[in-house]
Formats: structure tokens, sequence, C-alpha cells
């Protein structure tokens, strides 16, 4: 009888185990997406101060493709890898970058977009072209980017650290900073919200954004990338792998 009831542990136990995350979210009903909503236009709030962008739509279809209803957490972007491990969070979708550094702590997913770093200056100033033109500047970045990281990197440049890039504008409009390093397509973004300000460099380096999940999840980040893949298709790869692949 006790063996009877140690075998029927083992056996719940192991099948516990075996459900992966992607159970356990469409227990609960939804899948939990980390943010952090100062990044037009992948995430920010709109009028109605709800968050929506590009990543919100992503992390809408991959709750979709799983029956579940999507919630959102705005954090501080340094917070995010933490939330995740800590289990707050099942994914980050945040324009993150996909680095040898984080990809230490977590699995990023295939690729979503492409990006790289530029540098924003007030119009009225000196453009500042290079990494090299921000020696002997002040300099706003977002704590925990890879701006952070890139600019941390030069010697001579005052580095100022901001939670949100709201702030850090605002730093540079009122003349506190010299500059903001940050992705191109919030630059541009930003810029159009605030005429004062103009983007003075190039794009200065090479980046793509991944969604990340913990190491364990491998069943979530398979899901991820067959839906990343799905949205990449045309209708008329749909028809191709329809009529054509047996
Ligand atoms: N792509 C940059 C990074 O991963 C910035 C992302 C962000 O600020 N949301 O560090």
């Amino acid at each position: 009888m006790r063996r009877l009831i140690v075998f029927g542990l083992v056996v719940v136990l192991s099948i516990l185990s075996l459900a992966g995350i992607i159970d356990e979210i469409k227990k609960r009903g939804y899948i939990i997406m980390g943010t952090e909503a100062t990044f037009p236009p992948f995430e920010f709030r709109d009028e109605k101060n709800q968050i929506v962008g590009f990543d919100i739509d992503i992390g809408k279809k991959i709750a979709e493709a799983l029956g579940v209803k999507l919630k959102i957490e705005d954090m501080a972007f340094d917070g995010l890898i933490p939330a995740l491990v800590t289990k707050k969070i099942d994914m980050v979708i945040a324009a993150m970058t996909i680095t040898e550094e984080r990809k230490k702590t977590v699995n990023f997913s295939d690729p979503y977009f492409s990006a790289g770093q530029v540098i924003v200056v007030r119009k009225d100033s000196e453009p500042l072209k290079t990494f090299d033109d921000l020696k002997g500047k002040k300099v706003a970045v977002q704590q925990g980017t890879t701006a952070d990281l890139i600019v941390s990197e030069i010697k001579g440049v005052e580095v100022s650290r901001f939670q949100r890039f709201t702030d850090a504008f605002l730093e540079l409009m009122n003349g506190r900073v010299d500059a903001v390093v940050l992705d191109f397509a919030p630059a541009k973004a930003y810029v159009a919200m605030y005429p004062q300000l103009t983007i003075s460099s190039d794009i200065l380096s090479q980046e793509e954004y991944g969604i990340a999940v913990r190491k364990e999840d491998k069943d979530l980040l398979e899901f991820i990338n067959r839906v990343l893949r799905d949205m990449k298709k045309s209708p008329y790869d749909i028809l191709l792998e329809k009529w054509f692949k047996q």
C-alpha cells in the first residue's frame, strides 16, 4: 500500500513537472508580458493612457494563439530580466536587443526587428555625429540599455542614467545634458514630438530585438517562434504551403 502511494506520488509529480509554462498560462487564462512603456512606436501610452505599440500587438498575437488574455506589466527597463527570472512575468517584449550578456540569463526568440543607436541633440547645439564626439559631453541614457553599455565604455563621457525616456528628454531640453543616445525608431518618434530636437548621427550600431523567456521555458520559446514565423507568412506563402507541401 505504502509503495503504491509513493508510486502514485512519483507519477503525479512527474506529470506536474512535465506540464510546462504553457499549461500554467492556459490554466490561469492570461499571459503576462513585461515592458517599459516610454519607447514609441514599440510601447507607449496613448492619449487614453493605454499602453499600445508594435510590441503590444505582437504580445496580443501570442496571447491569441494561446487562447488567453494579454496582461501587461510596465516597469523599469533594467527590472525586466529580474522580473522574468523571479516569475513575475512570463516574457519580455520591450524592443530588447539580443546580447551575449543577456543570453547568459534568459533565452531569446528569433530576431523580430533590426535596430541601432543614434545620437539626439538640441537643434541649436553642436551636432554630435559619432560616439567619439561624445567625449567630454554630458549624455543621458536609459538605465541598463545597450546605449547605457556603449556610452559607459567611452572615456570622458558624463553619463546620466534614467528609468524613463521622458525624463532623459526633459533633461536634454532643459540643457542639463548635451545628448540622448537611444534606438533609431524611438529617437525618430521623440524628435517628431519635440521639434527643438534632432537626430545628429547615422545609425551607429547593429542590433536585433528578441522576445525574452526563462531558460527552462523551452515550450513557450518554441511557441513564440512559431507565432513569429506565422506572422511573417504572406497569404501567398500560406497558399503555397497548403497546396505544395506533402
Ligand atoms: N534596444 C535597447 C536595449 O535592449 C533599448 C530598449 C529599450 O529601451 N526599451 O537595451
